[in-house]
């Protein structure tokens, strides 16, 4: 009887206050890849909401964004982005948003950028696979949501110096286990790996796929064997966004394994360093 009565009370006193009507105090923030959405968490903690534009298991080198994620960009007020072409989509997006709120920031901005193909007349995109870079971002993403919520300046500030700390780690983790690799060559599967290779001493010695999402030729996939071979490859990378199939067939035809490596996250929590502690162990299993 006791019970029924609170829990009468506790249900009154809900429906007055309507929750559903109080609006989210949180920082709307919308980012474009899910390693730049955990760089907006780890930064940003409990005073920024942040949804990410290009889905789990998407590419964002073909990712079309969907009418209902523009709406997210016309609502957020700050919008994270990798930059060095990867979004495409970015100026038609930011142009059709017509958001004056919106503080667009550029992760990569400043950064030392690696020569792509010839699709990629920026630059190789994939800064974010070195944790040294990450750390770049890190910086420029704090002071974005400092900008656009200036009351939050202390907390993004201790949780930014919190996160480098934890990437500054992780560089010497993948520097020590680096230094006892027996090969430093290895094969992948798009050209997503350039940063990490330049930073740790690594050659990316042949990619699969030259333009992410474009099967190779049979000519293409004979003279990646070749290379394979060349370099006595153990393993060849292949990754979960893309189709699995010329990875595959050329670890068949030179006699090696096939192992994953991530650049985008691995679920469900898409933790940055979760994922490159993934990655170093999948690339340690190869060239150890
Ligand atoms: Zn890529």
């Amino acid at each position: 009887m006791l019970l029924c009565l609170l829990l009468g009370l506790n249900m009154a006193a809900c429906s007055q206050r309507a929750p559903s009507e109080r609006p989210d105090p949180r920082l709307p923030v919308v980012s474009s890849i899910l390693p730049l959405t955990d760089f907006v968490r780890q930064v940003g903690g409990d005073r920024v909401r942040v949804e990410t534009l290009v889905p789990a298991g998407a590419s964002p080198h073909t990712y079309e964004l969907t009418p209902s994620q523009l709406i997210a960009v016309t609502r957020a007020r700050v919008l994270v982005l990798n930059g060095v072409g990867l979004e495409f989509w970015a100026a038609k997006v930011i142009s059709s948003a017509n958001n004056p709120n919106l503080i667009v920031v550029t992760a990569s901005e400043g950064l030392k950028i690696i020569a792509g193909d010839a699709d990629e007349p920026g630059g190789n995109p994939h800064t974010w696979l070195s944790p040294l870079n990450a750390i770049r971002q890190v910086d420029r993403i704090r002071e974005a949501l400092i900008e656009s919520d200036p009351a939050g300046a202390e907390v993004y500030r201790a949780n930014a110096d919190r996160f480098e700390r934890e990437l500054r780690a992780l560089d010497e983790e993948i520097r020590n286990a680096v230094a006892g690799y027996s090969s430093r060559r290895f094969i992948s599967f798009h050209a997503a790996w350039a940063y990490f290779a330049r930073d740790y001493g690594l050659d990316e010695a042949a990619v699969i796929e030259s333009r992410p999402g474009q099967e190779p030729s049979p000519a293409e996939i004979a003279s990646i064997v070749q290379k394979a071979k060349e370099i006595h490859a153990k393993a060849i990378f292949a990754e979960p966004q893309f189709s699995p199939k010329a990875a595959s067939a050329i670890a068949e035809e030179c006699g090696a394994r096939v192992l994953l490596l991530n650049p985008l996250g691995l679920p469900p929590d898409y933790r940055y360093i979760d994922m490159m502690r993934y990655n170093l162990n999948e690339i340690s299993q190869a060239l150890r």
